[in-house]
């Protein structure tokens, strides 16, 4: 019997352990769970070596423990390879437990912003502001001039005046909230007038109808599926109506016989009837230039124009900011919002503030906004540009044997917004009949890498939208493609 074949001589958990490898690991996760981890291995190992020969053990997390076994049978019993071998073992045992369960992915979707993919990716600046402010002690709530408790949300809310010229501004924990305390706030045990095409479903359980129930407001419907006209409205207002609302149709469009009240018409007739018009914007796209290239997505100024009292919108959509909503409007309602009781429950955190607060800066300077801020970087991106770079992508590619293309395709925005515009821009192809895995298993390889990479499949082909990919990602997708297309397919 070789050394390696005794169970009993196994290296020890206390020698193991003093790996210098095994740092960072107890770093950040501490020294009990690697132990715990060690001993894992070395009961598995235990196990493995107490089988016959002819018994191959098929623990999963033990990739490396054949190898150790082959070590011992070869008669070397190198009790330093042994423990090399474990402490690799348990290397990639713990780099799996140590993977947190939200991860970062490589979004090659082609949707800008994917609700599931966490929406808009922050500016540098946004970054280098939540870095500042949670890393130390921040003035959060204390005014530096009177040395007085302060404002979470005061200068931010400036900022939006400024930006906007609105009356009043004020920062909530997302636009689902904002509409909630809109409601909460101005409509309880009231009614609310809202078109049939507008009571709409956003995802996530948000539903106007149940939102409004949820509120105290009374829910007013009126006119078609498809069509609303302004006189539905008018015939609806009575001594009981607390405001009109207009909800945008985020993440569906309607044709056909269809017609809608404008917000215009809505804000003069609540204002001849002495009501407040309270908007659900949604998207709250800032940038003229995204405006134009989403024709027909309304933006934050043109709702302003509209004369809409209480606009309300997310931060993480269009806008390209932290998740956070937005109100804003004339203060009469903004300040009736600002003291409800429910402000507290859905008040921002100081990460996300100090995220919101950097981008809204860049917004004053849209040239700097275009360069900055990831959403509108990406989807103004030159799409010549874009070919060029796909194209030079795919000749590295298909320099390592992998069936790569440039393609036209079409972007989509996502996460909720313009639905039916489809933006023309360039992809690349990955034709899975050319090597020797199908569609679904190179998708499935690609989700399966560290970070995992997602693709879209159209007919039987894999594009990559590299619109959404940095040039360092880039090269990890050159790397995993020609790795995983030189596999081929597990045997059943
Ligand atoms: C997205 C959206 C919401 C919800 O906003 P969150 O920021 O996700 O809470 C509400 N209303 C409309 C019209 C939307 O598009």
């Amino acid at each position: 019997m070789t050394i390696i074949d005794s169970p009993r001589l196994l290296p020890k958990v206390d020698d193991l352990l003093r790996d210098p490898r095994l740092d960072a690991f107890r770093e950040s996760m501490g020294h009990v769970p690697v132990r715990d981890a060690l001993r894992e291995i070395l009961e598995a190992a235990r196990q493995r070596l107490l089988q016959t020969e002819d018994q191959p053990g098929r623990h999963p997390d033990l990739i490396y423990l054949d190898q150790v076994l082959s070590a011992g049978r070869k008669d070397q019993p190198e009790s330093a390879l042994t423990s090399h071998l474990l402490i690799l073992a348990l290397l990639r045992k713990l780099e799996e437990e140590s993977r947190p369960g939200i991860r970062k992915v490589i979004n090659a979707t082609g949707a800008i912003l994917h609700t599931n993919l966490g929406r808009a990716p922050l500016a540098r600046q946004a970054l280098a502001a939540v870095k500042q402010l949670s890393e130390g002690y921040s003035s959060l709530e204390f005014d530096l001039e009177t040395n007085q408790r302060g404002q979470r949300t005061s200068s931010i809310e400036a900022l939006i005046r400024r930006l906007f010229d609105v009356e009043s501004a004020i920062v909530v924990n997302n636009n689902a909230a904002a509409v909630m305390l809109a409601l909460s706030a101005l409509c309880r045990g009231r009614e609310v007038i809202v078109s049939r095409g507008e009571l709409v479903e956003i995802g996530g359980r948000f539903r106007v109808p149940e939102i409004m129930e949820e509120s105290g407001a009374v829910l007013r419907e009126v006119g078609t599926t498809n069509k609303t006209h302004i006189l539905d409205y008018e015939r609806a207002v009575n001594e009981e109506t607390a405001a009109l609302m207009k909800v945008h149709r985020s993440n569906f469009s309607q044709t056909g016989f269809v017609g809608e009240a404008g917000v215009k018409e809505l804000a003069d007739l609540a204002h001849n009837q002495g009501l407040p018009l309270i908007y659900d914007l949604g998207s709250g796209c800032f940038s003229e230039d995204l405006a134009a290239l989403l024709a027909g997505e309304p933006t934050v100024a043109k709702a302003i124009g509209s004369g809409a009292d209480v606009i309300c919108f997310s931060g993480d959509k269009l806008l390209g900011g932290p998740q956070a909503g937005i109100i804003i409007g004339k203060s009469q309602y903004i300040d009736v919002m600002r003291s409800h009781p429910l402000m507290r429950a859905f008040r921002c955190d100081k990460m996300a503030l100090a995220a919101l607060e950097a981008t809204l800066v860049l917004y004053q300077d849209p040239d700097l906004a275009r360069a900055s801020i990831p959403i509108l970087r990406m989807a103004l991106t030159d799409r010549d540009a874009l070919r060029d770079r796909i194209r030079d992508l795919a000749l590295r590619l298909q320099d390592l044997s992998v069936p790569a293309a440039a393609v036209p395709s079409k972007l989509i925005m996502g996460g909720g917004s313009a639905p039916e515009i489809e933006i023309p821009s360039w992809a690349l192809e990955i034709d899975p009949q050319k090597t020797r895995l199908s569609a679904a298993s190179l998708e499935a390889r690609l989700r399966a890498f560290d970070p995992p990479i997602l693709c879209r499949t159209s007919r039987d082909v894999l594009l990559f939208d590299l619109r959404t990919v940095t040039e360092e990602e880039e090269r990890i997708l050159l790397f995993a493609l020609a790795d995983v297309c030189s596999k081929e397919e597990d045997p059943l």
